[in-house]
């Protein structure tokens, strides 16, 4: 389906509505099939993506002549394997390379992440792909409306200060006439306010689902728990962005009498994954994307193996990503999930619990309104928090060799010094490499009574 590209028509709001309204219906039928009608719909989507890939996209316009490659080729699931692995370095680096020439301008949205990862990145994504993503939230309600066993549940967002949900939702908006089971977000609180307060909202509001980051629910909880009782608890807790630890996930469950549920999503391929009612695992949106798991060597990892998630958005004609890494690792069950739904299985992402960061007098800031302050630093590679202390923050940042490191300094110094206040003292050192665990891993906040390398400075 093509939209007209001037903004904020009716008929154009209409006919986005129409696309969400039929993805939501395509969404259902999906995960209702069984797996050879879906390997059948998602070898089409494959078959669409590296066509315009080859055609539109210099990245692998150029890489196809290259291999001396045709789209007829690539055919399925397997043969993306074939292509070579896309680290977040080069989208970082040459974003325009991985862009189609064939998405007009106004009809796509530049979706940024300061990165759980610590590697500040941006996508475009072209609308049609974007209303169908909205669309695919049906997946997501479904299982809510399951857990909370209210068909009409009232929900609380806590969101980030800068988050790409809200420009995702933003975006839709501005497309479409959202229908209500897409746009239902019910009241919203935001990250800047102290986890007390939103407890306290919480006991007062007595919403039925409570949606944000795992590590920011999961301090909400253990207030709930301590000061206002299970009578006060929402029926469910939901987070994506970053995770819950298990005792987190334990104390919601046994002494809230709450399910706790999670999405997985990143700025690369909005929807990811979601969690059925078994929690045994992530079911994939496989009609939106592929998702691999490699080992070190980018071979597939086999069932009980662990790996690094490697994805192929399906749907994106702006920005286009085959058998690209993600950074994130999970383990690959080793049997499938006992729903009965036909959508692959992955495990949770690991390493995505958030720090807080104690300050000296006593406040606790979530590490998640820290990474918010580096989307829109355009030439910042990766940046990694170091807290030597309470009252001191070290902040390693790894850069393009065109930026102006002064000026970069000076404006990170100044957003970060916002958010922790004067009695933090802070240093920015620029570097090659950034501090690595001794397992090799790069953490995006350090505590210096972890292990860890030093990092190596710039000569
Ligand atoms: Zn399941």
């Amino acid at each position: 389906m093509s939209l007209p590209a001037q903004g904020g028509s009716l008929l154009r709001r209409a006919v986005g509505s129409v696309r969400i309204a039929r993805a939501m219906l395509a969404a259902r039928r999906f995960a209702a099939a069984d797996g050879a009608a879906i390997r059948c719909v998602q070898e089409r989507r494959i078959a669409g993506i590296v066509r315009h890939a080859f055609d539109s996209v210099p990245y692998y316009r150029d890489l196809a002549r290259r291999l001396g490659c045709a789209p007829e080729d690539l055919r399925t699931a397997a043969d993306l394997a074939r292509l070579p692995l896309i680290g977040r370095r080069q989208l970082q680096e040459e974003p325009e390379r991985f862009l189609s020439e064939a998405c007009p301008r106004g009809m796509r949205l530049e979706i940024r992440s300061g990165g759980s990862s610590g590697a500040p990145r941006g996508v475009w994504h072209d609308a049609p792909s974007v209303l169908d993503d909205a669309g695919h939230g049906e997946r997501h309600w479904a299982i809510l409306r399951h857990l909370a066993a209210n068909d009409r549940f009232r929900a609380m967002t806590i969101g980030s200060p800068r988050n790409s949900e809200s420009d995702v939702r933003g975006f839709v908006r501005q497309h479409a006439i959202v229908p209500p089971s897409v746009s239902r977000s019910g009241s919203a609180c935001d990250m800047t306010v102290s986890p007390e307060d939103v407890a306290r909202a919480v006991a007062a509001a007595r919403p039925d689902v409570l949606l944000g980051y795992g590590s920011y629910l999961e301090r909400v909880a253990q207030i709930l728990d301590e000061r206002y009782g299970r009578e006060a608890s929402p029926k469910v807790f939901a987070y994506g962005g970053d995770g819950m630890s298990p005792s987190g996930r334990a104390r919601v469950v046994e002494r809230l009498g709450a399910a706790v549920w999670t999405s997985y999503q990143a700025v690369e391929s909005l929807k990811i994954g979601y969690e059925c009612a078994c929690a045994a695992g992530l079911h994939v949106h496989a009609d939106l994307c592929v998702v691999r798991v490699v080992d070190a060597e980018g071979r597939d990892v086999g069932p009980g193996g662990r790996g690094e998630v490697v994805i192929s958005n399906l749907v994106n004609r702006a920005t286009v990503l085959l058998n690209y890494r993600l950074g994130d690792e999970v383990v690959v069950p080793a049997t499938p999930c006992g729903c009965g739904t036909p959508l692959p299985l992955i495990g949770f992402p690991e390493g995505r619990v958030e720090d807080w960061f104690a300050l000296p007098t006593g406040e606790r800031v979530h590490t998640q309104r820290l990474r918010a302050l580096f989307t829109d630093e355009r030439e910042v590679w990766q940046y990694q928090l170091v807290q030597e202390r309470p009252s001191s923050l070290r902040v390693a940042l790894v850069v393009a060799e065109r930026a102006d490191r002064p000026a970069l300094a000076g404006r990170v110094g100044r957003a970060i010094a916002g958010v922790v206040g004067p009695g933090v003292a802070l240093s920015i050192d620029f570097v090659r490499e950034l501090e690595r665990t001794p397992t090799g891993k790069v953490r995006t906040v350090v505590r210096r009574s972890d292990t860890a390398q030093p990092a190596t400075p710039v000569a």
